[in-house]
């Protein structure tokens, strides 16, 4: 069982490592063939145009969409959560619209407003989550397809949908990799 990594651009090699902590592959997905081999899907924190950019130029869309449809976790943090998104404020960006939300970019302020939370997750055990938040977009508006689990003061911060898991926070970037544990577990199934 291998965990993908979306390796196209952005902060692919900190999931990679906290996969690899929870003791299980991690594989980095760059084409299709490398998407083949995997039972979920993290996509990354980076800049979110960027990516979308990649994911057309290296013929991922529809593979990706078509693993979604078959009930592959895919989570996506960050410029993850973005790319998974229905809607993005103002925005006609590439994206997944695979997640019943509408998401507003860098909602937090710039790069050095960012900063580091503990975050109660409905249904999450064992205590509240380290988040850590750099440009980060907010959950703007929840579809009925969605369910929101997660707010800081300024709303919506992590979703779920099915297999699908949407987060404005980067978990990777912190000690706790209980998250990352859960989502190997989902994609065990
Ligand atoms: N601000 C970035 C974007 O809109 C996301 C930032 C991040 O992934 N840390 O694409």
């Amino acid at each position: 069982m291998s965990i993908g990594v979306l390796a196209l651009q952005g902060d692919y090699d900190a999931h990679a490592r906290m996969v690899e902590r929870c003791g299980t592959t991690a594989q980095r997905v760059r084409c299709p063939q490398e998407l083949k081999r995997v039972s979920g899907l993290i996509i990354p924190g980076g800049e979110s145009t960027t990516i979308g950019k990649l994911i057309d130029r290296w013929g991922l869309h529809e593979p990706l969409l078509e693993r979604a449809r078959q009930g592959m976790p895919i989570w996506g943090t960050c410029a993850g959560l973005i790319l998974l998104a229905r809607r993005v404020e103002g925005s006609d960006q590439y994206r997944m619209g695979l997640l019943d939300v509408t998401v507003r970019r860098n909602a937090f302020g710039r790069q050095i407003d960012s900063f580091e939370t503990d975050l109660p997750i409905r249904g999450f055990p064992g205590g509240p989550i380290r988040a850590v938040f750099i440009r980060a977009p907010l959950i703007i508006e929840v579809g009925p397809e969605a369910e929101a689990l997660c707010e800081t003061d300024a709303g919506v911060v992590m979703v779920r949908q099915g297999n699908l898991w949407g987060t404005s926070f980067h978990p990777e970037l912190t000690d706790d990799c209980r998250m990352h544990r859960a989502f190997i577990e989902l994609a065990r199934g």
